[in-house]
């Protein structure tokens, strides 16, 4: 046996115990500690906390306590957004990370001995309201997941050439919309726009009528590159600060219409749902496993040493309006991606684009190769073809108005789990109809 007496072993140490109760399903044990940014109503100030269990640490609190480590100011954790913490780098995420778990820990009296202090500094999740917890100037989406490039080239192009030349040679992506990223819980309004019925010769105009989902996670970048300078591929883990849960709404129809030749545009811009609490890539690095073989052999700048996948179980549900019950529709992983995110973070700036702290980083919908993972309606049903019947009997071939979505993700440990809490939101019928 290997067994570290060491009471201070780092953060990500299974045996770690908080000395609060944390349920063995709960997404938030110690050895995870992600941030976010949330109020309350008693404080609408929004301010920085860290997740444990079903409570919240208001790092505010901490650090005016003095119980953080000195290099990290008080003032960062009283910001609207994570931005001014992440911007102080990695050293400053890890020794506050370190900080928060020795604090919380069962053998660590400071916080568990002070009831006045734990008044102040813990509040149950149920009361927080959580906000974005980064400022996003630029938000990417990639398409990595080769079991879903696959499906949607076979379902509209057929067979015999699932995926474009370009596909295995580079990460694609294009560039989305960061104005529309919101927070869980945020309703989405059913977009209108211009779509074509097959066969017809003119476009006609008004809401979309195929809405669906994309079950993807995110990365954050923590580190950004100057312009003109890339970030090689075996220096970009170090530049990402953390992961969460994201849901590419996407208008089908309209998609279909205007993505010739650049791309997605209103089909995607009118709302992106992430989840509030930002996973660090440390508390991640357990889940680490190889990904996908690559073959061709990537080109040089894309060649990373290492396991680049992170074993992250990723489920789907939907919930009709004023229906009690909820169905999983999908069952994924994250180690099905392709292309890793440093080959992603590297393939952005190849060209010399810079990135910025807060920048956005999206997967690409997160499709296994079993039918069960395939991670959007457009794939589960097979563009509407082969209807979804969800609890109670009502099918679906796509959203409908007063539909709740919901993504989730964790990581199995041995007796707890790395979770991501969830991302969901429900859809708002279109307003009524211009012109
Ligand atoms: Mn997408």
């Amino acid at each position: 046996m290997t067994a570290n007496p060491d009471p201070h072993a780092g953060p990500n140490d299974p045996r770690r115990r908080p000395f609060l109760a944390v349920a063995a399903d709960s997404h938030f044990p110690i050895q995870n500690l992600p941030f976010g940014i949330f109020s309350t109503p008693a404080d609408p100030e929004r301010r920085v906390g860290v997740a444990i269990g079903d409570q919240v640490l208001d790092l505010s609190v901490i650090a005016a306590a003095g119980l953080l480590p000195a290099e990290a100011d008080a003032d960062i954790f009283t910001q609207g957004s994570l931005n001014p913490f992440i911007t102080r780098g990695p050293a400053v995420w890890r020794a506050v990370r370190a900080a928060v778990s020795h604090l919380l820990d069962a053998e660590t009296p400071t916080l568990r001995d002070d009831a006045a202090l734990r008044a102040r500094a813990l509040v149950p999740m149920a009361d927080a309201r959580m906000h974005l917890p980064v400022e996003v100037g630029g938000y990417t989406d990639f398409y990595s997941s080769r079991h879903h490039a696959a499906n949607v080239g076979r379902m509209f192009r057929g067979a015999d050439k699932p995926l474009l030349p370009n596909w295995l040679h580079l990460p694609v992506a294009y560039n989305g919309r960061a104005s529309s990223v919101v927070v869980s819980g945020t309703p989405i309004t059913r977009p209108q726009g211009q779509t074509i019925a097959p066969g017809a010769e003119a476009p006609c105009f008004g809401p979309c009528a195929k809405l669906d989902f994309e079950l993807e996670t995110a990365f954050v970048v923590g580190v950004g590159n100057p312009l003109g300078v890339p970030v090689p591929v075996d220096d970009a883990e170090s530049r990402i600060f953390g992961v969460v849960l994201l849901n590419d709404w996407s208008a089908r129809d309209i998609q279909q219409w205007e993505y010739a030749p650049l791309g997605p545009f209103n089909a995607k811009s009118f709302g992106t749902s992430i989840s509030p609490w930002v996973v660090t890539l440390d508390a991640l690095e357990p889940f680490r496993v190889p990904g996908p073989v690559q073959e061709p052999e990537p080109l040089p700048y894309l060649r990373a040493q290492g396991a680049h996948a992170f074993d992250v179980a990723l489920e789907v549900a939907v919930r009709p309006a004023g229906d009690e019950r909820t169905t999983t529709v999908c069952r994924s992983n994250l180690r099905h991606l392709y292309w890793s995110m440093a080959q992603q973070l590297a393939h952005h700036t190849v060209s010399g684009c810079n990135t910025r702290v807060g920048d956005l980083m999206a997967s690409g919908t997160i499709s296994g190769p079993e039918p069960e993972s395939f991670a959007s309606l457009l794939e589960l049903t097979w563009n509407g073809r082969d209807p979804l019947t969800l609890a109670g009997g009502v099918t679906r071939t796509f959203l409908e108005d007063g539909d709740e979505v919901t993504i989730t993700g964790w990581c199995q440990g041995d007796g707890y789990r790395v979770g991501f809490g969830g991302v969901g939101g429900r859809i708002l019928p279109s307003p009524p109809q211009q012109g």
